[in-house]
């Protein structure tokens, strides 16, 4: 569904993509990962034919773009970051004016949008103006409207940002049930949570390259020890001098944190018990772990 080679795009003297590789799958949910400005916003334009590239090729629903972008984003839905309904028309209005951008006939789309309301909970709310929708509704719909013309892949750009853990949850739902119902969808995020649940396959993107690719758990199991000890309290730096490299397969400080990694916790835990200043949080390892690892825990901006 995308095939994406040597990707290069320059914004002056910065290299903002370095030769990114890409392949998404009919049917499957791809996530695209990195820290703030790692490049994830200038793919998604790149692939939609909004910019050109410097070199590399794109072949997006089988159209090359940027030469065949118009064709190519009749197959794709899009989810901005930000919410870009028209707010002077109502819910249902919103969905008529995007199915004409795409050429649609009134008809066509009458047809489509009972089906669309019901998909994104709104039927209830097909009259009401946008300004009288909560974030979790606007985003539903905008995700409803993505799919006005029957894509075959979507593009979502952190779809859940900004949106209460109900919210969340109601939007994950729906995009279960879009790839259940055979869609692909390429999806930007910063929460590992969502990355983890969602996705088949991920990329994760630093400074313009891929540094890791593959299945969430493949990911975890690859780069990760199994279990984590996150210790902190008083005490700390000293208890990290005496015992992390002797209990810890590998360990990093971070602030006032020791992030100690392990196959096994027990023995670190047993020896905390002779350490009561201290607290920890014992959990499995995480997508975020592997996150941290290959982009660093420092700011980005
Ligand atoms: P991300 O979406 O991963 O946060 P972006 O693709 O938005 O990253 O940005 C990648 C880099 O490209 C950043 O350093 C950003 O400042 C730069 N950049 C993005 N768009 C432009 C632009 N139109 N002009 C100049 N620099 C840009």
């Amino acid at each position: 569904m995308l095939k994406v080679r040597g990707l290069t795009k320059k914004y002056g003297d910065t290299e903002v993509l370095r030769g990114l590789d890409l392949t998404v799958r009919r049917g499957e949910c791809f996530g695209l990962l990195g820290p703030n400005g790692a490049g994830k916003t200038t793919t998604l334009r790149l692939l939609l034919g909004l910019i050109e590239p410097d070199s590399g090729s794109i072949e997006l629903a089988g159209f090359s773009v940027p030469k065949h972008a118009r064709e190519a984003r009749m197959k794709v839905g899009v989810v901005p970051q930000m919410d870009n309904l028209d707010p002077d028309f109502s819910v249902r209005e919103n969905l008529f004016a995007y199915g004409r951008y795409f050429g649609m006939e009134k008809s066509a789309i009458a047809a489509r949008v009972p089906h669309l309301l019901e998909f994104a909970g709104l039927a209830h709310k097909a009259d009401a103006k946008i300004t009288q929708l909560s974030g979790g509704m606007k985003r539903r719909l905008t995700l409803a409207r993505a799919l006005v013309h029957d894509p075959d892949i979507l593009f979502l750009d952190e779809p859940t940002t900004g949106l209460d853990p109900q919210a969340r949850h109601l939007i994950w739902q729906g995009l279960r049930q879009l790839i259940a119902d055979g869609k692909t969808i390429v999806l930007t995020t910063h929460f590992m949570d969502e990355a983890e649940r969602l996705t088949d396959r991920l990329a994760i993107l630093d400074h313009g390259c891929l540094v890791a690719e593959g299945a969430p758990r493949a990911l975890i199991e690859s780069h990760i020890e199994p279990v984590v000890v996150e210790v902190f309290g008083e005490g700390l730096a000293d208890w990290t001098r005496n015992h992390a490299a002797s209990l810890c397969q590998r360990f990093e400080t971070v602030g006032e944190t020791l992030f100690c990694y392990n196959s096994n916790a027990d023995t670190v835990i047993e020896a905390l018990k002779h350490a009561p200043t201290l607290r920890y949080l014992h959990r499995p390892s995480s997508l975020e772990d592997v996150f941290l690892k290959l982009t660093g825990r420092d700011l980005r901006d």
